[in-house]
């Protein structure tokens, strides 16, 4: 699993051009999807060494009737708890503040590795004047400046120095195409913002008494999740611990449920995407929603408490209306209605997750991709370039989980997003992906053939 390194520190000290800076070469991934905004509070840092997943705590907006000392410990609190690392931010050029120290004694008393960083150090010449910070106790300090780069590299080097050597992260499939591949323990994901009704959907899909919870403290996030079994299917269902224990402790911050939902969202194969439908879709629910298209995962979404609507037709009208726009990017993604209350339509839930996860889980044979692709090229010419026409060559599946089909490009970075998607919609179509996401990777290939080496003897 991927771990976890939070940034804390008080407002304006420069969390968020840290945060920026750090996961900067992810936003062009991000980009792929426009439309899916959110707020960039929880990002990915891919480094040769490894990856890490970089938390903003600043970005939880606490209550509006909370005052700001208050805020800021409760932020700290959801680092301590979630992150395998703490990365405490202080203002180089604002000085030592009272904050920074009842900042500083609580990470003094955590088991958590701490790394403190003085930021707005903006080069070599300054750091002298930010010694200050060694009254903190926090020793080494590390002199940064978030904005410039100044020190970040050393910063970085420390944090992959202490994270726990990282498993290999369960992404895609290993791919080849005559292999016959073993049974896989579909990976499911509840995510959706605090109170639409996940634990009620865990109690009506496990049952209470099968649902083996450690409550205790300090327990490997691994055991948090869910084994269980349906139709002769293996299910994790995943972060149930965390589902069930944010409905008895309700975070002060906002966002702080829809945070670990995203987490879960991260680690699955289907996210089960709940809304309140007594509420209608919320940003938070965006959120999760767009979580899912950006990491491509399979995605069902169930409009819950659908009870409430019953016998409002106009209103269940607005909802699905509203919906369709949010799923946008995602327009294959299943609607189901459900009440995890009274329990309609939950028997439909695991079934509508398998058909997900079988595209998902799809080999697409390599012959019927190509007569597809130049079936595509040819009902629709790719347009010329600067005078010069786009060459696609040919079409392979490299990936399941999502089947992913790498299409060899003349020129890759003239082909317009709209292209792409009319390329995506068409072999989606052609090889019968009607519910899950396929992911298109476009590689440069120049159209001269190239000789092949000489050997030399
Ligand atoms: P946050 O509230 O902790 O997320 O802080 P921000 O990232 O929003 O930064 C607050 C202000 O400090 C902004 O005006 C930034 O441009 C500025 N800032 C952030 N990092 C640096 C830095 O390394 N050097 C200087 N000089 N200014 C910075
Ligand atoms: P969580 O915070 O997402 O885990 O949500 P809970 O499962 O704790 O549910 C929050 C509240 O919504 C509880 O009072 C539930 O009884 C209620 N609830 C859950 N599902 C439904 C539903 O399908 N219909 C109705 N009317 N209420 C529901």
């Amino acid at each position: 699993m991927i771990p976890m390194v939070a940034i804390v520190g008080r407002p304006n000290v420069g969390k968020s051009t840290l945060f920026n800076r750090l996961t900067k070469s992810r936003q062009a991934l991000v980009d792929d999807f426009p439309g899916v905004t959110r707020d960039r509070l929880y990002g990915r840092v891919d480094r040769d060494e490894g990856s890490f997943t970089l938390v903003d705590t600043g970005g939880f907006d606490p209550p509006e009737d909370m005052e700001f000392a208050p805020a800021v410990h409760a932020q700290i609190e959801l680092a301590l708890e979630e992150a395998d690392l703490i990365l405490f931010l202080a203002d180089g050029r604002a000085g030592i503040s009272p904050m920074d120290y009842e900042v500083a004694d609580k990470l003094r008393k955590t088991n958590k590795p701490v790394i403190t960083a003085v930021n707005k150090v903006d080069g070599y010449e300054h750091e002298a004047a930010a010694g200050e910070f060694h009254a903190l106790g926090l020793d080494p300090l590390h002199f940064i400046s978030s904005a410039h780069g100044y020190g970040v590299n050393g910063l970085l080097d420390e944090i992959f120095g202490i994270l726990p050597p990282m498993a290999e992260p369960e992404e895609q499939g290993e791919f080849d195409p005559e292999a016959e591949e073993a049974e896989i323990t579909i990976r499911v994901a509840l995510a959706g913002r605090p109170n639409v009704g996940k634990s009620s959907m865990v109690n009506a899909l496990v049952g209470g008494n099968r649902v083996v919870v450690s409550d205790v403290a300090g327990t490997t996030r691994d055991a948090v999740d869910t084994p269980f079994s349906f139709g002769g299917k293996e299910y994790l269902l995943i972060d149930t611990a965390g589902i069930r224990r944010q409905g008895k402790v309700k975070s002060k911050l906002e966002k702080a449920g829809v945070f670990r939902s995203l987490r879960a969202v991260d680690r699955c194969h289907v996210a089960v995407c709940l809304i309140d439908a007594g509420e209608g879709v919320t940003d938070s629910d965006l959120r999760v929603i767009g979580q899912a298209v950006e990491n491509q995962r399979g995605l069902v979404v169930a409009l819950n408490k659908w009870d409430l609507l019953k016998g409002k037709p106009e209103a269940q009208k607005k909802l699905k209306k509203d919906l369709e726009y949010a799923l946008r990017f995602a327009p294959w993604a299943p609607v189901i209605t459900t009440s995890a209350l009274k329990g309609q339509g939950v028997k439909n839930l695991l079934p509508t997750v398998n058909q997900v996860f079988n595209e998902y889980n799809k080999r697409l044979p390599t012959g019927q991709l190509n007569r597809y692709l130049e079936d595509a090229l040819a009902k629709h010419q790719p347009p010329m370039v600067k005078g010069r026409r786009l060459k696609f060559y040919y079409a392979s599946q490299v990936a399941v989980r999502p089947p992913t089909v790498v299409i060899m490009v003349n020129n890759p970075e003239r082909v317009h997003f709209s292209y792409r998607r009319f390329l995506i919609n068409e072999l989606r179509g052609a090889v019968g992906l009607t519910v899950s996401p396929l992911k298109l990777i476009l590689k440069e290939r120049s159209g001269r053939r190239t000789k092949p080496k000489k050997r030399r003897s």
